[in-house]
């Protein structure tokens, strides 16, 4: 029997061996010319997977709170007000991380499972005049989706620079940042890109890039000034060696691997995919009655889902369960309904034997639980689904 379990978590991820082997191969120079190249080829890929033609990527080893800081750090300054829309555990980390940098921080927070509506963000826009607005794509805490396009409408009718978390969104959910006129989208290496974690990944637009530079004060952060960091883009670039922070090689080695398998799929064929999927778990989920934190599909994210367990099913053994059938799933994120829910991640190189083995093993630890459904009842639905 395989030993190996298959990881359904939101992120990280089951990483391709193709994007796995350069993890293994020996260390270069950060200043060699193929690794130049390669840092170089990572960031021309960036755009066109983010869909940001004239976007400004940045790839610098930390994780995605890192990417938060950075738009963060170098966006606001003392006395500036900031907005968050809150859908969940991540939104609230980011309204903690922007009073580092400015007292006056707003949020708007959803109940589990909702967005905020566009219109009461359009009434606050009203009362105040907010440099910038954050809102999280996915939050991986509670698989509720936020449709960026009314919301960087807003941005630009109000001229406020909106902020995409697309941690648990970039590379599987849809996000054409240029067009929609998104001014940051940044994501974690660990997710839906594809690598092991340890790389921030971050776009951002010219109309950020001015405001940056129209600062009037010094980046309160100094491992995230994009003072530091933006010659460095700009040189390698070029194919120019140049160093600021010595870069994490093996994990951009690795992210050029990933971003050309992605390319490869290409962005409209990976959008289509990841909506199938979501939609056949959601499904196969509800055929065997469990609810899901998103109260509709139209807030429902494609790239996790995060079910309720069902009523006489305990969690922690139910867990267990899935994982001695092979398959390791999350628990719940959010502190006051942490116990009534898990979340199971299902983006990027996942497939359609992966998603049915989760769905199985799913299935028969409910039934070992004591949940009454008939044997095959979500897979059915879900191959009903993904066949269609
Ligand atoms: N934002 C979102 C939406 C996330 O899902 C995560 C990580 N799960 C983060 C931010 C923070 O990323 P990291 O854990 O890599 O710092």
């Amino acid at each position: 029997m395989k030993a190996r379990k298959l990881l359904m978590i939101p992120g990280p991820i089951e990483f391709e061996p193709e994007v796995l082997q350069p993890m293994s191969t020996p260390t270069t120079s950060h200043v060699a010319p193929d690794f130049v190249e390669s840092f170089g080829n990572s960031l021309d890929m960036m755009k066109e997977v983010w869909l940001a033609p004239s976007g400004q990527p940045f790839i610098v080893a930390g994780s995605g709170t890192l990417a938060m800081d950075m738009a963060a750090s170098n966006l606001v300054e003392q006395g500036d007000h900031a907005l968050v829309i809150s859908t969940g555990y991540f939104g609230e980390r980011y309204a903690e991380l922007l009073k580092r940098y400015t007292d006056n921080v707003d949020m708007l927070k959803a109940e589990h499972g909702k967005v905020v509506p566009v219109d009461q963000i359009e009434d606050q826009f009203k009362k105040k005049n907010y440099k910038l607005l954050t809102f999280t794509h996915v939050d991986t805490s509670t698989a509720v989706i936020n449709d960026p396009r009314p919301i960087a409408e807003l941005g630009k009718k109000y001229n406020v620079i909106t902020i995409l978390d697309g941690v648990c969104s970039v590379a599987g959910e849809e996000i054409r940042q240029e067009e929609w006129g998104i001014d940051i989208a940044f994501t974690a290496s660990q997710k839906a890109i594809g690598v092991p974690p340890g790389l921030a990944l971050l776009v951002a637009s010219q109309k950020a890039m001015k405001a940056w530079n129209n600062r009037k004060t010094p980046v309160a952060n100094y491992y995230a000034d994009w003072n530091n960091w933006l010659p460095i883009m700009e040189a390698y670039g070029n194919r120019k060696p140049a160093y600021f922070g010595t870069p994490a090689v093996n994990l951009v080695l690795a992210l050029e691997k990933s971003l050309q398998i992605i390319l490869r799929e290409g962005m409209e064929t990976r959008f289509k995919r990841h909506k199938k999927i979501g939609k056949a778990f959601r499904e196969a989920m509800k055929a065997a009655g469990l609810k899901m934190i998103p109260d509709e599909d139209r807030v429902s994210a494609n790239t996790l889902s995060a079910p309720y367990y069902p009523s006489g099913v305990n969690g922690k053994e139910f867990l267990q369960k899935v994982s001695e059938e092979g398959i390791i799933l999350a628990g719940g994120l959010i502190a006051d309904i942490k116990t009534q829910y898990f979340r199971v991640g299902h983006m990027g190189a996942v497939n359609r034997s992966d998603l049915l083995a989760t769905i199985g093993a799913i299935e028969s630890a409910l039934r070992n639980s004591g949940h009454k459904i008939e044997p095959g009842i979500c897979l059915k639905k879900a191959q009903e689904i993904l066949d269609s």
